[in-house]
């Protein structure tokens, strides 16, 4: 009998798993269901990344794997999607040396899924099927989301930057915008559907340009801070969380809605800032330098001095001297950042600085890491200590993967925080939505907005008790 279960595996960013909902809506529309363990599964789907030779290496080490299922399990139907395919070397390479995968799709054609499944059943072949680009973004597939309460939405694909570093802007495609209609009428569903939390995603969600869709206002553009305004509106939608932001394209009129205090824009913004040294940062053509960046880090706190900021730092990029570095760490003294995301810096084929002659040693860059996480790591500790006492407002996620006795959320400005659970005590639940397992203790608070009382910090997360 045909095995109508599939498993995907995700690796890379929140866009990755938002594909992967949508590759999970299709084939249960085509009736599969979700095995529970890849080996157990009739088709099986990984869905790559880019952006890091950690993810490459990753995937093929999970390719190896995949072979011994195949070998037991002939039948099993092997998938590969994502930025990687939108790699010619990596499709050729998937060819050559990996004969047990069935099918190559690319980011710009998900949709096609059903067909080129249908294909592969009914003629037992092989197929890659990869498209260069798009000019517009196919609305209305079927997704299947990972959380009933919150929600990534997708309003633009591709990236116009080409920082030197990055493959993005070749596996992705340029930027195209959701109209802001299809966005708003998304989160309306999504609400209906008892979701608190929309968090907005794009490549770079600040140059959102809602003009080359079809605008709901009939105004000639949307921005992203009137795509803000629009959502802001949504009865009954909590909290509204967005990433990526590139510090070159963080408007005023947006850093402008952090500071009102009855938006529904959570305090946290993650903005990379990548490097602390000018030198370096127009190496890596992202256009703005560390006075720009302190500038804007300045403006969001005058808006709101509670506000949550967390960056990304590439470490050891072509041509970095101690000088530079310097400069980095004289950022992060200056900035304080909640958290930091670091990253050795690692060549991306095709990209400008992979053919870079400046490669910095893989010694001096491990050593600036260490340095940097170090520091980093005290100042967040520092910055968690201010919570100590202070009653936040947290959505309750799950259990903590950690302790099963203890209830895992983020606060508004996205910190997390494990909690004892108890049982009956009702959160805060606009449109009546209730949680899932109500009657089996701790877990009804799930999907809950609860008020927590911080009552320990250590670097990564607080520890509070419900108030
Ligand atoms: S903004 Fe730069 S780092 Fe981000 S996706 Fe675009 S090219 Fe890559």
């Amino acid at each position: 009998m045909e095995n109508k279960t599939y498993y995907i595996i995700t690796l890379g960013c929140q866009m990755n798993e938002r594909d992967s909902e949508n590759v999970a809506g299709i084939l249960s529309d085509m009736g599969y269901s979700e095995a529970t363990a890849r080996e157990n599964a009739g088709i099986i789907i990984v869905n790559t990344c880019s952006v890091r030779e950690n993810a490459d290496n990753r995937f093929f080490g999970i390719l190896g794997q995949l072979k011994k299922i195949k070998e037991k399990a002939p039948e099993t139907i092997v998938g590969v999607c994502g930025c990687m395919m939108q790699q010619q070397q990596i499709v050729d390479k998937v060819r050559e040396k990996y004969s047990w995968v069935d099918l190559v799709f690319g980011t710009h054609n998900i949709h096609m899924l059903s067909e080129l499944l249908g294909n592969i059943i009914a003629e037992h072949r092989k197929i890659v099927s990869i498209l260069g680009g798009s000019s517009e973004i196919v609305e209305g597939l079927p997704s299947k989301r990972m959380f009933p309460f919150k929600a990534y939405v997708d309003i633009m694909h591709g990236c116009n930057n080409f920082c030197t570093y990055c493959i993005v802007p070749f596996t992705r495609g340029r930027e195209i915008s959701r109209s802001p209609g299809n966005i708003v009428r998304e989160i309306e569903n999504l609400v209906k559907d008892g979701v608190l939390e929309v968090t907005l995603l794009g490549q770079n969600v600040n140059s959102y340009d809602g003009q080359k869709g079809v605008s709901q206002t009939g105004d000639a553009r949307v921005g992203f801070s009137e795509l803000l305004q629009m959502i802001e509106n949504v009865q009954g939608l909590e909290r509204v969380r967005f990433m990526t932001s590139h510090p070159k394209d963080l408007d005023d009129e947006t850093i402008a809605i952090f500071g009102n205090k009855n938006s529904n824009l959570c305090p946290g913004v993650h903005l990379p800032v990548q490097s602390g040294s000018s030198r370096i940062l127009e190496a890596m053509n992202r256009r703005y330098t560390k006075e720009d960046y302190l500038l804007l880090v300045e403006k969001l706190r005058a808006a709101n001095p509670d506000i949550v900021i967390t960056t990304d730092f590439i470490v050891g990029f072509p041509g970095e001297t101690e000088e530079d570095f310097d400069e980095t760490i004289d950022l992060i003294e200056k900035v304080r950042y909640d958290s930091a995301f670091t990253f050795i810096y690692s060549p991306r084929f095709g990209t400008p600085a992979a053919k870079s002659k400046d490669q910095v040693p893989e010694d001096v860059k491990h050593e600036r890491f260490n340095r940097m996480v170090k520091r980093l790591n005290e100042i967040t500790l520092e910055k968690n200590k201010l919570y100590l006492a202070r009653e936040e407002e947290v959505l309750v996620e799950g259990v903590s993967k950690t302790n099963a006795q203890m209830l895992q959320g983020r606060t508004h400005g996205g910190k997390l925080v494990n909690f004892p659970g108890e049982v009956g005590i009702a959160g805060h639940t606009p449109l009546g939505h209730i949680a899932r397992n109500d009657s089996s203790g701790a877990e009804s608070l799930i999907g809950r907005i609860v008020p927590v009382r911080i009552v320990d910090v250590n670097t990564f997360s607080f520890i509070g008790e419900m108030v």
